[in-house]
């Protein structure tokens, strides 16, 4: 395996380290029209942090909606359409939220300087132009957005990223502070994301030692994190998830997602539910492919009495299941990695029919 990852160019990690946002974005301000496009999870519209932006007097906060499905690619061409037309092109995009709106700002940063619509560009090394400058700050930890280079978007016949080295971020801002008030269930699934990311990146064709480096390490965080004190969402916690999240990222880059994330993709595409919550109704069900780590994630679900749902697929329409097999099965590079080259010998679409219907 050959990879040659473009990191995250900037990093900022520390408890108040937003604070710092306006300093960090300021050297930036200079190009296209000047101003900056802070792209805000909605989450966030009636909370202290919209009143703590370093905004300047041409500044636009766009709120985004990210409570239900993922970023979508009439979303970003609908935004960026919006503001060429209005305030003509931003300096930057800062990205302020969860996975969807930091994927979102990446996608926009892209979509900003290349033309049409970004259903052309999902795929791999697709994007044409450098995008412009970009910053991701996470409120939620475990989805590796942050350190990623794919904005992973759900377009009218596919859910797939932009990926290319453009996509990483210029800047990411890692407080824990901002992650205190997350509430129970999503800090609980979207931590297992990155649990989940480890998990699979060690397990499979492309494993290597720097993989595995930052994996094992994101996992003892992990389960310092979900199995250690009880109350979980501590201060100490809070910083353990934030870093494990950016491992977790690295892990996967030097290496592949696998089983999980390839069905997992398919039941957010269908029913568009949220890839933290996806991935954990999936690898309830993975025992026979993942069988330690799907142990130790039930020990966790059972330690913090989080609830997963089960017993879907009784009402899923044939239909649906064959959808969502179809947009699975078409994520080679997933199975190749779990499963091995020869994966069409020794995976039918059976098989993930059967895997989905024990969901
Ligand atoms: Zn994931």
């Amino acid at each position: 395996m050959f990879k040659n990852f473009k990191s995250v160019t900037k990093c900022a990690y520390g408890r108040g380290s937003f604070a710092k946002l306006g300093e960090i974005i300021a050297p930036h301000r200079n190009t296209g029209e000047g101003y900056m496009l802070f792209l805000v999870d909605d989450y966030f519209q009636d909370k202290p942090l919209l009143q703590q932006l370093p905004l300047e007097a041409n500044d636009a906060v766009e709120l985004v909606y990210c409570g239900g499905e993922e970023p979508k690619t009439s979303q970003i061409d609908e935004i960026r359409d919006r503001y060429l037309a209005t305030k003509g092109l931003p300096a930057g995009v800062i990205g302020i939220g969860g996975g969807s709106a930091m994927d979102l700002a990446k996608a926009l940063s892209l979509m900003f300087t290349n033309e049409g619509s970004s259903v052309q560009y999902q795929g791999l090394n697709l994007v044409k132009k450098a995008g412009i400058y970009h910053a991701g700050v996470p409120t939620i930890s475990g989805t590796g957005a942050e350190v990623s280079m794919t904005a992973v978007l759900t377009g009218p016949t596919k859910k797939l990223g932009l990926k290319c080295d453009w996509t990483v971020f210029d800047q990411i801002v890692l407080d824990p502070e901002l992650t205190a008030s997350v509430p129970r269930n999503p800090w609980f699934y979207t931590g297992m994301d990155c649990y989940i990311h480890c998990i699979e990146s060690m397990t499979g064709r492309l494993k290597n030692t720097f993989s595995e480096a930052y994996g094992y390490k994101a996992l003892d965080l992990c389960r310092e994190v979900y199995l250690g004190d009880k109350s979980g969402q501590t201060p100490e916690n809070d910083e353990k998830l934030m870093v494990a999240s950016y491992f977790g990222g690295l892990s996967l880059t030097y290496s592949e997602v696998g089983v999980c994330h390839a069905l997992s993709y398919g039941l957010s595409y269908v029913f568009g539910t949220r890839h933290g919550i996806a991935n954990c109704i999936v690898f309830n069900q993975l025992a026979d492919y993942y069988p330690e780590g799907v142990a130790e994630f039930k020990e966790m679900v059972r330690y913090h009495d989080i609830f997963i749902p089960q017993h879907l697929s009784k009402d899923w329409k044939p239909e649906e299941v064959e959808k969502m097999i179809d947009i699975s099965w078409a994520l080679t590079h997933m199975w190749n990695h779990a499963i091995g080259e020869d994966w069409q010998q020794r995976i039918s679409r059976d098989t993930l029919r059967e895997l989905f219907m024990r969901m």
